[in-house]
């Protein structure tokens, strides 16, 4: 998929945050050092990268790529990052280490099991928009603490759960109600469900019309992270 990306200008033009953008750091059309590869050409190549990462964590042969001073200090006055994360808030999973990357290597959002709102969509919208980023992979994961517990609140008490976790719940229950009549685990289809329900989101954002959008799930056994149909 091609990947076009608005410019600056036009993003702060849409989103009216240029105070924000120059807060999080001016876009930046090049890759740094400290070993960088040239930035993928589209959103294909990026998830290649992405996997390729996953495999080597996975297998036990990680390189830790951009974690160095010199990284730091390149990347310092500027991001190009080549994927935008969205993924659960568990301490299982973080995303520069699933897939073996570094700093100024992806744009990361983390929500309980990756429900979405305004502000999640705003954020996963950021990157693509104002520096071109070409995928965003939505990243589900096994055993969910989130989902699991999501579930009694759904079925017995109307969504509602203590502080703003119950925020947390009502996201979920689109999962739930697509989730519950599929075979197999509750839990698990929970996960899919919300992951698959989540690219359909995002797909749907004008912002990211450009944008190659997967679901993956990830196996806390295994450290794979296999992309969803
Ligand atoms: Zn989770």
């Amino acid at each position: 998929m091609a990947t076009t990306s608005l410019s600056r200008r036009s993003f702060v033009r849409v989103a009216g945050l240029a105070g924000g953008l120059a807060a999080l750091g001016a876009p930046r059309a090049t890759a740094a050092a400290d070993g960088a590869e040239q930035p993928p050409a589209d959103g294909h190549e990026a998830l290649r990268r992405l996997l390729a990462g996953n495999l080597r964590w996975a297998r036990g042969h990680a390189r830790h790529p951009h974690q160095s001073g010199r990284r730091r200090r390149d990347v310092a006055g500027g991001q190009a990052p080549y994927a935008v994360v969205f993924s659960c808030i568990d301490s299982r999973v973080p995303p520069e280490l699933v897939f073996d990357c570094g700093l100024g290597d992806l744009f990361v959002v983390r929500t309980g099991a990756h429900a979405l709102d305004d502000v999640t969509l705003g954020s996963v919208e950021y990157g693509p928009a104002a520096t071109g980023t070409p995928l965003a992979l939505v990243l589900g994961h096994e055993r969910c603490g989130a989902v699991h517990a999501a579930i009694e609140p759904i079925e017995r008490h109307g969504g509602a759960a203590p502080g703003h976790i119950g925020a947390i719940v009502r996201a979920l229950e689109p999962a739930y109600r697509a989730a519950k009549d599929r075979p197999g685990d509750l839990e698990d289809n929970m996960v899919r469900a919300q992951t698959e329900l989540t690219v359909a989101r995002l797909r749907g954002s004008s912002l990211l019309r450009n944008t190659l959008v997967v679901g993956g799930r990830y196996d806390l056994d295994t450290g794979r992270v296999d992309l969803l149909p």
